[in-house]
């Protein structure tokens, strides 16, 4: 069984919208959309994971998450399904830029990151690109992260773009992923966040997700989360 631990908002949420949901096991009984369900159904994702059962809840309804859980227990889902319904749910189109952030330590990790966007959103008309440095030359990248809606970055690349490419325009993001937060800051990336942090909206909705919650996770939550849930998954169910 897994053992969750809430701290902050009470179990049905400040304004109750999140009661019919509390609970839930499979996606289907959360408001997903049919597009993304259908991707859900096709990659054989049916029952939630413990942290997507803690997270998605809060997650869509728009609350700021802090999640930590161990390594292979589901962060992914439970930070691409919030990602992709709330650009669905504001009709998000190629036109409207840059919605959403999602920031990863490695290449590796953030090439997986993009393998399950493309599964959850392949009914969706939103377009994603990877932004992650390596044999990609920055030059060719720079005419096309602008027409891209959801960017799976490494810290420092995307920090380059902010500096270096005319035209990168986050002004419009809905939604901040920080995803293994306490390895990106034991990589020392802490000032590249900083300064991406900087340049970027802060009316928005910001999850970050950890597989340790250390004092580096907790002063980087301090500086980019608005009054978040925090959830901590001890043991996999
Ligand atoms: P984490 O980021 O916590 O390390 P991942 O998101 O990479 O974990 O997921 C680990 C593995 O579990 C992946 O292979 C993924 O496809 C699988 N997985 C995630 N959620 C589910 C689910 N709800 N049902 C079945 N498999 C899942
Ligand atoms: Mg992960």
């Amino acid at each position: 069984a897994s053992v969750l631990e809430k701290e902050g908002a009470a179990e049905e949420g400040k304004d109750g919208t999140l009661r019919p949901y509390v609970g839930a096991k499979m996606f289907e009984q959360l408001p997903i959309s049919d597009r993304t369900m259908r991707g859900l159904k096709d990659a054989k994702y049916t029952h939630m994971t413990a942290i997507q059962r803690a997270a998605l809840p809060h997650a869509l309804c728009g609350r700021d998450v802090l999640g930590a859980a161990k390594t292979g227990s589901g962060k992914t889902l439970a930070f691409l399904i919030p990602v992709v319904e709330k650009l669905f749910r504001l009709r998000w189109s190629n036109m409207d830029g840059v919605g959403a952030l999602i920031i990863s330590p490695t290449r590796e990790l953030a090439v997986q990151i993009f393998d399950e966007l493309k599964k959850v959103g392949k009914n969706h008309s939103l377009s994603g690109g990877l932004l992650i440095g390596g044999r990609k030359d920055v030059e060719a990248e720079k005419d096309r992260v602008n027409n891209l809606n959801i960017l799976v970055c490494s810290p420092g690349r995307l920090l380059q773009h902010m500096d270096e490419t005319p035209n990168f325009d986050c002004s419009q993001l809905q939604v901040l992923i920080l995803d293994e937060a306490d390895r990106i800051l034991d990589m020392g990336f802490a000032g590249t966040l900083n300064a991406i942090l900087a340049q970027i909206p802060k009316q928005r909705q910001t999850l970050l997700f950890s597989a340790t919650q250390t004092r580096s996770v907790q002063d980087l939550a301090r500086l980019s989360l608005k009054d978040p849930e925090y959830l901590a998954v001890h043991s996999e169910s």
